[in-house]
């Protein structure tokens, strides 16, 4: 097996560097590449090159926003030709089945597609009832040097949730991806060279959260931490961004409800439940984990379930035809696993799984078994924290408003899903539900133009659509005074 070798992408250029961490196989446990191990030089040099990159007006901060569209549209056409490699890469480094990982960098495209459409107008507004002597312009400037620190489960879309927005609106970015799996965020970066995007517009300096991620967020000279991942880290980066009122996008966990109600197209509701659960491995921050349904129809609804989570193929990334992959690593694993042992301890009811998978070549990697769980109440560890694994955990309902009690009976608030032929309800129950996002029908389903993030201790701010794109901007108001001609009193702004 060929090992890839990466050194740090620094201003246009590989950046070599001393120490290397290894990213072995979570499927089969092989080597898989070698990434740059940084340290602070490295950081302050990534640092430094996205501040000269943005603050030279010339190179991409204040050109017309037409040129750097057409420059996200080269590398556009470059990341479309490199789709096969950047899959696999992806679906090795994370252990996911290949052709989810190749839905995953088209979907990551489309994204890129889309904010570079958006770089051609970005909003703005005139004010001009102020009086004839007096014109007011709002305007949107790009942020600055923006530090990305992405996670694991889905390396190239957390990325370009952020990437290509930022760089539409003007910014330049550093960008830490998770150490586990770099690769694909590195190979994105050296095409956007190849793209015309000038050096010094994207960097990726790689290593571990504690000391790149710590030493991105506590920097002067980055302006805005955009970070994916855990609800403890964000808070940890939103609490150090604070000490200098640096901005910060959070897009962290989620518990998503899938409430099914009696009158639901049954079949397409297996179906998303289905995906909703599995999909990734479970790694998922909008993963449909729960499930509520309503309970005439929970018992026939729960054995179909159950049949068709059978059919479920683990197998390697490299397997066509598999469904779910490896967990990220053992640990990860061993925290699944800890958490089902909890849902059993708690007392719900085992219905399938609930077990590592080694049969049939999949010993040396991390497999659980898809999971389910019913009778599972409110109290329990499996409905409130967020697992991260293929479990899915089941509580049944009898009324509307016993359904929309229990799906907002969380902390976290990203996405929830409804399901129901009858759309006064549907539409009752997802103005009710407290998250940023609801799923009518579908689950998981979107397109590029709908905002994404997360109510409560699920996130701050947005991603994708225009509202992913405004997040790196700073509104700027301007007064004109236009010649000698007398007006009324000015108005002024005592505080
Ligand atoms: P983390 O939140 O720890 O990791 C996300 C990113 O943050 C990684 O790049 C990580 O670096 C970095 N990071 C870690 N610590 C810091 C820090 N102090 N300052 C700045 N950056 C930091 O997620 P985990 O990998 O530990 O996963 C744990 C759990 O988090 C999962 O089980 C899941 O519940 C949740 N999660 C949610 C995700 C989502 O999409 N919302 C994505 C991933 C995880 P590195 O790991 O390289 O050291």
């Amino acid at each position: 097996m060929n090992v890839r070798e990466y050194e740090n992408w620094i201003d246009g250029g590989w950046a070599k560097t001393d120490r290397k961490v290894e990213r072995k196989s979570p499927a089969h446990g092989e080597l898989l590449a070698r990434f740059a191990q940084s340290d602070e030089n490295a950081v302050n040099a990534a640092i430094e090159a996205a501040r000269r990159a943005f603050d030279d007006r010339s190179i991409w901060s204040a050109i017309p926003g037409a040129e750097r569209a057409k420059a996200l549209g080269r590398w556009v056409d470059l990341l479309i030709r490199e789709i096969d490699r950047l899959a696999l890469i992806e679906a090795e480094e994370v252990g996911k089945p290949i052709r989810f990982a190749k839905a995953e960098v088209e979907w990551s495209i489309e994204l890129a597609r889309y904010a570079a459409a958006l770089a051609w107008q970005i909003p703005g507004d005139l004010v001009s009832n102020i009086g004839d002597a007096n014109l007011g312009l709002v305007t949107r400037e790009p942020r600055g040097v923006i530090g990305m620190i992405t996670p694991w489960n889905f390396p190239l879309v957390t990325l370009f949730q952020k990437l290509p927005f930022a760089l539409a609106a003007g910014c330049t970015v550093v960008i830490k991806p998770s150490e586990l799996t770099s690769g694909s965020t590195l190979e994105v970066a050296r095409l956007a060279k190849d793209a015309g995007i000038p050096d010094g517009v994207i960097n990726v300096v790689t290593g571990s959260g504690r000391t790149v991620g710590e030493m991105l967020t506590g920097h002067r000279k980055v302006d805005m931490i955009s970070f994916t991942g855990s609800t403890a880290v964000g808070i940890r980066i939103a609490q150090r961004a604070a000490e200098q009122v640096k901005r910060v996008g959070l897009e962290l966990g989620g518990k998503a409800a899938n409430i099914v109600f009696a009158d639901a197209d049954i079949d397409a509701a297996l179906d998303g439940i289905l995906l909703g659960y599995v999909l990734n491995q479970g790694e998922e921050c909008v993963q449909g984990t729960r499930l509520l349904v309503e309970d005439s129809v929970a018992d026939s609804f729960l054995e179909k379930l159950v049949e068709r989570s059978k059919n479920i193929r683990l197998g390697l990334p490299t397997d066509e035809k598999a469904d779910v992959g490896a967990l990220i690593h053992e640990k990860h694993m061993e925290q699944v696993l800890s958490y089902i042992q909890s849902g059993i301890d708690e007392g719900a009811t085992l219905l399938l799984g609930g077990n590592r998978v080694t049969e049939n070549g999949l010993g040396k990697g991390f497999y659980v078994a898809p999971t389910i769980f019913s009778d599972v109440t409110p109290e329990m560890t499996i409905f409130r924290e967020e697992i991260f694994g293929p479990v899915l955990a089941v509580t049944r309902f009898t009324s509307v408003d016993q359904a929309i009690a229990l799906a907002n009976d969380t902390n976290y608030g990203l996405g929830n899903g409804v399901w129901t032929k009858d759309i006064d309800k549907a539409i009752r129950v997802s103005r009710e539900l407290r998250s940023g996002t609801v799923y009518v029908n579908t689950f998981l389903e979107t397109a590029v133009q709908l905002p994404f993030g997360g109510f409560k201790e699920s996130g701050i701010g947005r991603e994708n659509g225009l509202d992913g794109l405004l997040e790196f901007t700073e509104v700027k108001s301007t007064f004109i005074k236009l010649g000698q001609r007398p007006h009324a009193l000015p108005h002024t702004v005592a505080n």
